[in-house]
């Protein structure tokens, strides 16, 4: 749980610049959706914010702390994709499990963590399979249940549904919404989808070329003329 804060922030590939110069702050336990044309800096955005890619120069705030060279796993902030990128040799809850496991957590306390998840999920009947004997729509839960045992401070979410067919993508939609309210964890969530980002957020950031051009609640930016 915390705020994220980005002042200043230049990003470039060698010459060419993604992100001029942004300015956005993501309140505590806000679910802010980014919506935006392909290549405009989402997905570079959410891995700045992640620690998986360097920035050219500004600042980055998770709550308080200045993070701009605290590595990935530092951050405690934990990213969603939407290939799932879950182990296909791992069962479920070793799946959900590992990272806690290399981090030392003791057993007692991981297997509540699990257990935990999965019940929020409804995955408890699945954690002795294997990814490849799940459906599309679960394995996306395991991929968030895999990121919840973390107790992370935020969740960022790179159009994790877009895999989906679109009943479950609906469903899904609805459980993301109902688990950042009982997490009450700041939530940054990628998407094209206006119905998703309708639905989810309680603030959209609209960017074009790497530049913010409306940040506002979903009333106000979908607002007919
Ligand atoms: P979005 O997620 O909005 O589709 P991205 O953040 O993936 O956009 O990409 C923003 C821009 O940065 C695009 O023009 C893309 O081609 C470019 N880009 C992304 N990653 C790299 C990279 N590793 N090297 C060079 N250019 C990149
Ligand atoms: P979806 O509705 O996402 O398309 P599927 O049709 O792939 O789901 O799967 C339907 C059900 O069958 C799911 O509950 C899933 O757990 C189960 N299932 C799918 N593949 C396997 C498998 N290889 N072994 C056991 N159960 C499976």
């Amino acid at each position: 749980m915390a705020s994220i804060s980005i002042r200043n922030l230049v990003k470039r590939y060698g010459n060419f610049t993604v992100i001029p110069d942004l300015n956005l702050e993501i309140a505590d336990h806000e679910f802010v959706v980014f919506v935006g044309p392909s290549g405009c800096g989402k997905s570079t955005l959410l891995r700045i914010i992640a620690g998986l890619e360097p920035i050219t120069s500004g600042d980055l705030y998770i709550g308080d702390k200045r993070v701009n060279g605290v590595q990935a796993a530092q951050r405690d902030i934990a990213m969603v994709f939407q290939d799932y990128a879950l182990y296909p040799h791992m069962r479920v809850y070793d799946n959900m499990s590992f990272a806690l496991e290399l981090r030392g957590t003791p057993k007692a306390e991981i297997d509540a963590r699990v257990k935990r998840a999965a019940a929020l999920l409804h995955i408890e009947p699945y954690l002795d399979r294997k990814p490849k004997e799940l459906s599309g729509g679960q394995r996306q839960r395991v991929a968030m249940g895999r990121a919840i045992v973390r107790n992370p401070k935020a969740f960022l979410f790179d159009e994790p549904l877009s895999n989906l067919d679109a009943k479950l993508r609906g469903q899904v939609r609805a459980e993301i919404k109902a688990l950042s309210q009982e997490l009450k964890t700041t939530m940054v969530f990628v998407t094209h989808d206006q119905i998703e980002a309708m639905t989810m957020a309680d603030r959209i950031v609209v960017l074009q070329g790497g530049t913010i051009q409306q940040y506002d609640t979903p009333e106000t930016v979908y607002e007919r003329p």
